[in-house]
């Protein structure tokens, strides 16, 4: 499935939900600048850390953003489409789209593809804000011309969907920095992950991906990752699948051109 004789792909990827997120998961957040200023991390610091990360390591990612954050922060966007990292749709606004109807679900969808199209990039990819799709969703991706989904759970190698042509690149909360870090005023007796065992699982999992042929698709998030220890770790990850000569860093674009 791999080029030139390659054993595993390696993604990296990066769901740039900045202040979406919060609003997402409470539309009365959108009134809190404390809560909100977490996402605004994501945008104002992390994402060029993360971007000067990956140009030091020669590593192209895919950026799945919700068109709004594109609007509210077209700078950043710019940024990596210079950088000529994949941007992919990740909702307009950070919704499930099992919580829409039809049509507002395909509004989402036309939305950010206008608002994403207008920085002069083709967008094919799409992850649900959820990692779960409604039951429109499959069909108006197809309408839509997307090729790929990365949304689900349930193989360690990218596979083309029955009951449409788009290809499916698995995804894993293993393999999710929000996982293992996520935090919130909700949360408040849950234990804050060290480098070292994040590190650890993301390692071992690796060892299988390798083993077993598949793409190992990290799902990282700026305003997540972005913190000066998970740095870090992100580094070391890259230096970690960087000795390993057989193992294909791609974006998720490239990985779903290698499907049948
Ligand atoms: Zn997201």
């Amino acid at each position: 499935m791999w080029p030139n004789g390659m054993r595993c792909a390696v993604s990296f990827t990066f769901d740039f939900d900045a202040e979406e997120v919060w609003i997402g998961e409470d539309p009365t957040n959108a009134d809190k600048p404390g809560v909100l200023s977490q996402g605004t991390y994501g945008a104002k610091i992390a994402v060029p850390l993360i971007l000067e990360l990956l140009a030091r390591h020669g590593v192209q990612a895919t950026f799945f953003v919700p068109a709004r954050v594109a609007e509210r922060h077209p700078l950043r966007i710019k940024e990596i489409v210079a950088a000529e990292h994949e941007i992919a749709h990740h909702g307009y606004t950070h919704t499930s789209p099992t919580k829409l109807s039809r049509e507002e679900e395909e509004q989402e969808l036309v939305r950010g593809l206008d608002v994403l199209g207008a920085f002069g990039v083709e967008v094919v990819g799409y992850r649900s804000p959820s990692w779960d799709f409604s039951p429109n969703t499959e069909e108006l991706l197809q309408v839509h011309g997307f090729r790929y989904s990365s949304n689900f759970m349930d193989d360690l190698r990218p596979y083309r969907r029955a009951a449409s042509s788009l290809v499916e690149i698995p995804i894993t909360w293993i393999l999710d920095d929000a996982a293992h870090f996520w935090f919130d005023g909700a949360t408040w007796t849950k234990k804050i992950s060290t480098a070292e065992e994040v590190r650890s699982i993301w390692e071992a999992e690796f060892r299988g991906y390798h083993r077993l042929e598949g793409a190992f698709v990290l799902t990282m998030h700026p305003q997540i990752i972005g913190r000066p220890y998970r740095l870090e770790l992100l580094e070391e990850m890259i230096e970690f699948v960087k000795r390993h000569d057989d193992a294909w860093i791609a974006t998720c674009r490239q990985i779903a051109e290698r499907v049948p």
